[in-house]
């Protein structure tokens, strides 16, 4: 029995996922289009490998991981590349970005599998670990940081518990839930090739206990797994429950520290869907080319969870969930607390997709008129960071940079607890996130000053040191020619003795 400890602040929101939950997962059929952004994950953008023209494989690399904190693209189904170009991505920016375009030919022609690594236990962990980025597994909780290197502790950092994240706290996402209850089998099968590659002792798969069909399909597998370092854990319906550091702290009583990681706290946590796609990268050479999407909302006809290729555009999966309904008024990516909003259903599934709500005027928070705080305190209470969202206020409000960061936004998850229960409307979360943004572009700015300053302060050294060195041989030199001098005075000075005693000699003859 594993104890619950909580965390602080929090909120019972009414949940809304029976909308999607009803029915099971059903695969979006093949498009026409799919349009795949090099940077889809937590790190440096892969780089094309594909041109204009080229046929392509379903799972054939396209674009290759540019680093080590970096992931592969893989083509989500057989065609021809049509474009390597910037398109609409969906980011909260709205801006573009390269992106590649793939023609669906309609075969979906599989390109070769890697090898199955039929025994984890028995390879190196850092083979498992190359498989998976191989594959591009990516966090599918929504972060999409490269599963490979979240698996790599260091020897200063050992992993004692692995935490397999299933605590799906916003309000509309099902994904999460719909997989546990479908496919448990490849969840724990995954979790303990994770818990291999960390050197873990003990994982803990935790569900929110609003699931109970979840919670029964992974404990009939665990039961068939029969391995007894992992176990299911039942946490509190409260959000933010699957917020990485509010699960820490219910299951483990511990605090990541500010600005630190888990991994600081011997503990690592993964999604539910990760540990799935970590599974079938290693037991079936599959590459990451779909995941599960939540499409739901009282904007859309017939909500539900869907498996959809990456690269789909979001307009597919609407039209596949029945199209939209005439009260549709925002398309939002995640929930409706920590998501944002898309421009368009242009845009396209990548690996952090968890959920496309098509929200109602009823199901977003409608910007109110905002008026002067008044302290009431309501914010605090609520911060499941432990932080005073009104002092980070009026610090962000007044630019004071360094109030803010001694306030710790950093460790602010703009879960979007504060705003709901602000009375005064005030939009706080937009507050700290302008905050983080200018903090950002100056750490950045301020980076660029160091590297330039550090530049030219090594060419006054170098130019320094140069003029120096001139100084030096132009002093041996006037040494070597004061030398070569003395020696012609004295050359010359027996010179004229000689010629002195010949002149000598001749008078004496005379
Ligand atoms: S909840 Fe709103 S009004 Fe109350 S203290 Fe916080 S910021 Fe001020
Ligand atoms: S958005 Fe940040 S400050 Fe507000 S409640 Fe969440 S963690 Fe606390």
């Amino acid at each position: 029995m594993q104890t619950l400890h909580g965390f602080p602040g929090g909120l019972a929101l009414e949940a809304r996922k029976d909308q999607s939950t009803a029915k099971p997962l059903a695969r979006v059929p093949l498009g026409f289009e799919y349009v795949l952004p090099l940077l889809q994950h937590e790190g440096d953008p892969a780089q094309a490998r594909v041109s204009v023209g080229d046929r392509v494989l379903r799972g054939q690399v396209i674009a290759r991981a540019e680093g080590y904190l970096s992931l592969p693209i893989h083509a989500p189904t057989s065609g021809t590349v049509t474009g390597i170009l910037p398109r609409p991505i969906p980011h909260p920016s709205g801006l573009l970005a390269e992106c590649i375009v793939i023609e669906a030919d309609g075969l979906d022609e599989a390109a070769e599998t890697k090898a199955p690594i039929e025994d984890p236990a028995a390879v190196h962990p850092s083979r498992l670990r190359n498989r998976l980025r191989e594959c591009g597994v990516a966090g599918l909780g929504g972060a999409a940081f490269p599963t490979h290197v979240k698996l790599n502790p260091t020897a200063e950092r050992p992993i004692e518990t692995l935490i397999i994240n299933g605590a799906q706290c916003e309000p509309y996402i099902s994904c999460d839930d719909r997989l546990l209850r479908e496919k448990a089998d490849e969840v724990v099968a995954g979790t303990a090739v994770m818990l291999t590659a960390l050197h873990a002792s003990q994982a803990l798969i935790a569900i929110e206990n609003d699931t109970p069909q979840a919670m029964a399909a992974v404990d009939e597998a665990l039961a068939r797994y029969s391995d007894d370092r992992i176990r299911r854990v039942a946490v509190p319906t409260i959000y933010p429950e699957g917020g990485e550091r509010q699960l820490i702290q219910t299951l483990t009583g511990r605090e990541v520290p500010s600005r630190g990681l888990p991994a600081d706290i011997g503990v690592i946590c993964h999604n539910v869907g990760t540990a799935r796609a970590a599974w079938r990268a290693i037991h079936h050479g599959e590459a990451l080319t779909e995941r599960v999407v939540t499409v739901t909302g009282n904007g859309v006809t017939a909500p539900r969870n869907v498996i959809a290729r990456l690269g789909t555009p979001v307009a597919d999966l609407v039209a596949f969930c029945g199209g939209y309904t005439d009260s549709v008024a925002r398309l939002i990516m995640g929930g409706p607390m920590m998501g944002f909003a898309l421009g368009s259903d242009e845009v396209s599934v990548v690996k952090g997709t968890t959920c496309i709500l098509a929200a109602d005027n009823s199901e977003i928070l409608l910007e109110k008129q905002s008026m002067p705080c008044i302290r009431c305190g309501e914010c605090a209470e609520t911060c499941p960071a432990g932080l005073l969202p009104q002092q980070l206020y009026w610090h962000a409000h007044e630019r004071d940079w360094e109030g803010v960061e001694n306030f710790h936004l950093f460790d602010c998850i703009e879960c979007g607890c504060c705003d709901v229960v602000c009375p005064s409307h005030i939009p706080l979360v937009q507050y700290f996130r302008a905050a983080k943004t200018e903090i950002w572009a100056r750490q950045r700015d301020r980076e660029k000053s160091d590297i330039a300053r550090a530049r030219y302060e090594q060419r006054q050294a170098r130019l320094a040191r140069e003029a120096e060195e001139k100084k030096r041989r132009h002093e041996e030199k006037k040494k070597a020619l004061a030398g070569r001098k003395k020696g012609d005075d004295k050359v010359k000075s027996e010179l004229d003795a000689i010629m002195s005693r010949v002149k000598q000699r001749k008078k004496g003859d005379n």
